[in-house]
């Protein structure tokens, strides 16, 4: 059984894309710049912006945060969307989801430039993934597959179940695993809460990826001998042995499942870290495609 160290192989392609920032100085070129945009105060959205921009610092990207109080209206924050996708300095930004309660979050995510949607949720980058036209794939299913590519597991003709069916992670990662490419060619399943029988279903799985937001979720029982697991899951539970009083918890029960598998990521170290180094690309990208 092999633990994938998520966040030594984000380290690895921080190094690749720090790397190229200096090659791109070295030639005079623009410096990729992201913005992020916080609304409100809730702190796992905070640590989670925090940790995008400390990344755009490791690598030598520009990074500008933007913050709102929870009461901003919602036609402040599409005019400071609409700002930014005319800012030519930015070239790709965030809103970091989720919104509060009286903001339309669909609309501020159609807003977005899709040329400068680097979390690759607007409905125009997704749909150009279902049809393999260029764009931006969303960051989690993306950081997922290069996880897969880089640990060379073999996904072809392979049973992959997914658990979750969310527009930023599920429903993505199951068309990029059911394409006709590599990573892909798998033989997806895409599990949901009305799903019957999932036990069942996931014993025939060769890779099971777990995105239910459900700490603890996936059972020795069920899963195969010799399976891949990736815990997409991130939680925060109550813990007063953890420093701050609580812990991120997977969606896999890790103690007992991963002396059964083959390969697994924990949770926190996995996904997480990938997920920001894929953002990271994605933002090289989004200046890039603009030819800068
Ligand atoms: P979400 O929008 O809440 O969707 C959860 C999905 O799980 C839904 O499709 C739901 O089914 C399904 N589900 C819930 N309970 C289930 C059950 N008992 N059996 C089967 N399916 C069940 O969640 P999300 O935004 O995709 O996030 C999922 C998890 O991943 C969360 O813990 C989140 O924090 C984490 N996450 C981590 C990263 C990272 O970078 N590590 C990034 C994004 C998300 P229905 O559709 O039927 O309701």
């Amino acid at each position: 059984m092999e633990i994938i160290d998520g966040k030594a192989i984000s380290q690895q392609i921080k190094a690749e894309l720090k790397a190229a920032v200096q090659f791109r100085k070295s030639e005079g070129k623009k410096i990729p710049h992201l913005a992020a945009v916080l609304v409100g105060t809730d702190s796992a959205s905070m640590t989670y912006v925090q940790n995008k921009v400390k990344a755009c610092e490791e690598i030598g990207f520009e990074s500008t945060l933007i913050r709102y109080d929870d009461s901003v209206p919602e036609d402040i924050l599409l005019a400071k969307v609409e700002s930014l996708n005319q800012d030519r300095s930015i070239d790709g930004f965030i809103v970091q989801l989720p919104l509060p309660k009286h903001i339309d979050e669909l609309k501020v995510t159609q807003a977005i430039d899709p040329l400068k949607d680097i979390d690759g949720f607007h409905p125009r980058n997704l749909g150009n993934m279902v049809v393999h036209l260029p764009g931006f794939l969303p960051a989690t299913p993306a950081g997922i597959l290069e996880l897969i590519r880089r640990k060379n597991i073999p996904t072809e003709g392979k049973n992959c179940v997914i658990i979750g069916r969310s527009n930023i992670v599920g429903m993505p990662l199951s068309i990029m695993l059911s394409g006709n490419s590599n990573p892909g060619n798998c033989t997806v399943t895409l599990a949901h809460s009305k799903t019957t029988n999932l036990p069942e279903i996931c014993r025939q799985a060769d890779i099971i990826i777990a995105a239910a937001g459900q700490p603890g979720f996936v059972t020795y029982d069920m899963v195969k001998a010799g399976a891949v697991v990736i815990d997409v899951g991130t939680t925060r539970i109550e813990d007063p042995k953890a420093p701050k009083g609580w812990r991120l918890a997977g969606d896999v029960d890790f103690e007992n499942v991963a002396p059964k598998c083959s390969m697994i990521t924990p949770v926190p170290g996995g996904v997480g870290p990938m997920t920001i180094a894929s953002l990271m690309m994605n933002t090289l990208k989004a200046m890039e495609l603009k030819g800068k």
